[in-house]
C-alpha cells in the first residue's frame, strides 16, 4: 500500500474537513501500520489522537475505506520523538458515528438541558447579565472580551453560561464551544503536566472558539495553573475568540490571582447578578409553577402561596426552586391542595434557615463545644486526632449550612486551601457511613444551629 493511498485520502480530507483543521490536525498524522483491518497512526501527543479519534476518526475510516482500503479501526500513538517508553494508545476505533457536539467532543463539562435561555427569567438584578450574555450567545463578532459574569452563590450564571452554550451550538454549530469549570481546568492541566502532555493541552484548549470557565475563584492560589490560564486566555483574545468567565466576586477581589491576570479580566465587559428582588423570585417561581403543573396534573395551588415563599426564600434561586420541587411532590404524595399551612408544614427547616443566616463562625463555636475543644485549635494548625477530626465536622458543616465557597471555608479556617477542606469534608460523609457516632454527632450539631 499505502502512503500513496493515504496520500490520496488526505486529499479527499482537505475537502471535508477543510484547509485550517487538515493542517491542524490531519497534516501532522503519521501512517505507520496498516494491517488486518487496523490503521495506525504516530501522533505527537495523546491529547492530539484522542482528538483527531473524536473529531476525525469516522472521516478518516471512510476516506480509507472509500479508497479501496478497509479498515474498522484507527490506533494512534505517540510517535517516537517524543514517545514515553511504551507508545500509548489513545482511544477505540469502533465508536459509534455521532453528529459533533463540540461541547462534548472537546474535553468540557456536560450542559444541562434546562439551562437555556427561554428558561431564565429576566428581572431588574440581573439584566444586564442577560443582555451580555445574549449578546455572546449571536456569535457575532467580538465586541467585548471577556465577559465576566460574577455574583453570588445560584444567581444564575452557570445556568447563562449554559445557555449561551446551547444557543451558539443551535446558531453557529461550526464553532467550537467549550465549557468547563476552573476546577476541570485545573485538573486537566495537572494532569497534562504529569503526562507531559502540556503541548497537547495547549493545543486543545487553543483550538476553540468560545471559552467559558465556570467559577474561577477557584483557580486562585494555584500559582503553574495561573499561568497557563493566562496563556491560555491571552492567545484566545489574541486570536480574536471569545471568553466567557464567572466567578463568585468582581475580578480585583479574587484573592491570590496575580494582579495581570486581573487587569486582563477587567478589559471586557465585567457585570454583577444583583441579589434577587421579590419580583424576580416571583417571576421564577411563576415559570417554574407552569412546569411543575404539567407534571403533577391535577393539583391545586392556593392563592398566596408563590408570594409567600418568594416573600420568605430570599437566599438564592436554588434554595427557592428547592422548596417548590418539594412542595409539589409532597402534595402530590398526600393528595392534598397546596396552601399556606402545607407550605409552613412542608418547607418549616428551609423557612427557619432562611430566617436566620448562620455563620461559619457561630459552627465553628457551636463545634468546639461540643467535642470540647478550644476555639484557637479548631482554626489553628494542629494535627492531633482529637482536634482534626472535630475540624473537618466543622469544615463540613460550614459546607452543608451556610453558601460559603470552599476557599471562603478555607480562610475562616486559619487561610488553609480549599482542597483541604474539601478532603475535610469528603472524610467526613465517608466515616458518617460507618461511624454511628459521628452520624449522631453531625444530627445533634444540625439540629443545634439550624433550630
Ligand atoms: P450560580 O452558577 O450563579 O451559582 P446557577 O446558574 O447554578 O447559579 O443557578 C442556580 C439555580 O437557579 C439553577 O437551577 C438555575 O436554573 C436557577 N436560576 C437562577 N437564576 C434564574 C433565573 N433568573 N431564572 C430561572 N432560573 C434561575
Ligand atoms: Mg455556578
Amino acid at each position: 500500500m499505502t502512503n500513496e493511498t493515504w496520500g490520496q485520502v488526505r486529499e479527499e480530507l482537505i475537502k471535508r474537513v477543510g484547509k485550517h483543521n487538515y493542517a491542524t490536525w490531519i497534516e501532522p498524522l503519521k501512517l505507520s501500520q496498516l494491517k488486518n483491518g487496523v490503521a495506525r497512526f504516530e501522533v505527537p501527543t495523546i491529547f492530539f489522537g484522542d482528538w483527531v479519534q473524536r473529531n476525525y476518526g469516522d472521516h478518516i475510516r471512510s476516506q480509507l475505506n472509500s479508497a479501496g482500503t478497509p479498515v474498522d479501526r484507527l490506533e494512534f500513538a505517540v510517535g517516537a520523538g517524543s514517545a514515553p517508553a511504551t507508545p500509548r494508545v489513545a482511544g477505540q476505533g469502533s465508536q459509534p458515528a455521532r453528529p459533533r457536539v463540540p461541547d462534548e467532543e472537546l474535553p468540557g463539562a456536560p450542559l444541562d438541558a434546562r439551562f437555556t435561555f427561554d428558561t431564565f427569567v429576566v428581572g431588574k438584578p440581573n439584566e444586564l447579565a442577560h443582555a451580555a450574555a445574549r449578546r455572546v450567545a449571536e456569535g457575532g463578532p467580538v465586541t467585548f472580551n471577556p465577559l465576566f459574569l460574577y455574583g453570588g452563590v445560584g444567581l444564575g450564571k452557570t445556568h447563562l453560561m449554559h445557555a449561551i452554550a446551547h444557543d451558539l451550538q443551535a446558531r453557529r454549530p461550526e464553532l467550537r464551544v467549550l465549557y468547563l469549570s476552573a476546577e476541570q481546568f485545573m485538573y486537566r492541566f495537572v494532569q497534562a503536566l504529569r503526562d507531559r502532555q502540556v503541548m497537547g493541552f495547549k493545543e486543545l484548549f487553543r483550538s476553540v472558539d468560545v471559552l467559558m470557565v465556570d467559577d474561577v475563584q477557584f483557580i486562585s492560589g494555584k500559582d503553574s495553573t495561573q499561568e497557563e490560564f493566562f496563556h491560555t486566555f491571552n492567545a484566545l483574545v489574541d486570536a480574536n475568540k471569545q471568553i466567557v468567565i464567572s466567578a463568585d466576586r468582581a475580578p480585583g477581589e479574587i484573592k491570590d490571582l496575580e494582579d495581570r491576570i486581573k487587569s486582563r479580566l477587567q478589559c471586557g465587559l465585567v457585570v454583577d447578578l444583583h441579589p434577587t428582588d421579590y419580583e424576580l423570585r416571583l417571576g421564577i417561581l411563576q415559570q417554574k409553577v407552569d412546569y411543575y403543573r404539567s407534571q403533577y396534573r391535577g393539583l391545586v395551588l392556593a392563592d398566596g402561596v408563590l408570594e409567600f415563599l418568594a416573600h420568605r426564600i430570599t437566599t438564592n434561586v436554588r434554595v427557592l426552586e428547592g422548596a417548590l420541587t418539594r412542595l409539589f411532590a409532597f402534595a402530590s404524595l398526600v393528595g392534598r391542595e397546596i396552601t399556606l399551612d402545607l407550605a409552613q408544614d412542608c418547607l418549616a427547616d428551609i423557612l427557619r434557615s432562611s430566617d436566620r443566616k448562620l455563620t461559619i463562625e457561630e459552627i465553628q463555636r457551636k463545634v468546639a463545644e461540643h467535642y470540647n475543644v478550644r476555639l484557637s485549635d479548631l482554626i489553628g494548625p494542629k494535627r492531633l486526632r482529637t482536634i482534626a477530626r472535630p475540624r473537618q465536622v466543622a469544615m463540613y458543616l460550614a459546607k452543608q449550612l451556610t453558601p460559603r465557597s470552599l476557599p471562603e471555608i478555607g480562610r475562616r479556617f486559619g487561610g488553609r486551601d480549599h482542597t483541604t477542606i474539601m478532603h475535610g469534608v469528603r472524610k467526613i460523609e465517608e466515616l458518617m457511613q460507618t461511624d454511628s457516632q459521628l452520624a449522631d454527632d453531625l444530627q445533634l450539631l444540625r439540629r443545634l444551629l439550624q433550630g
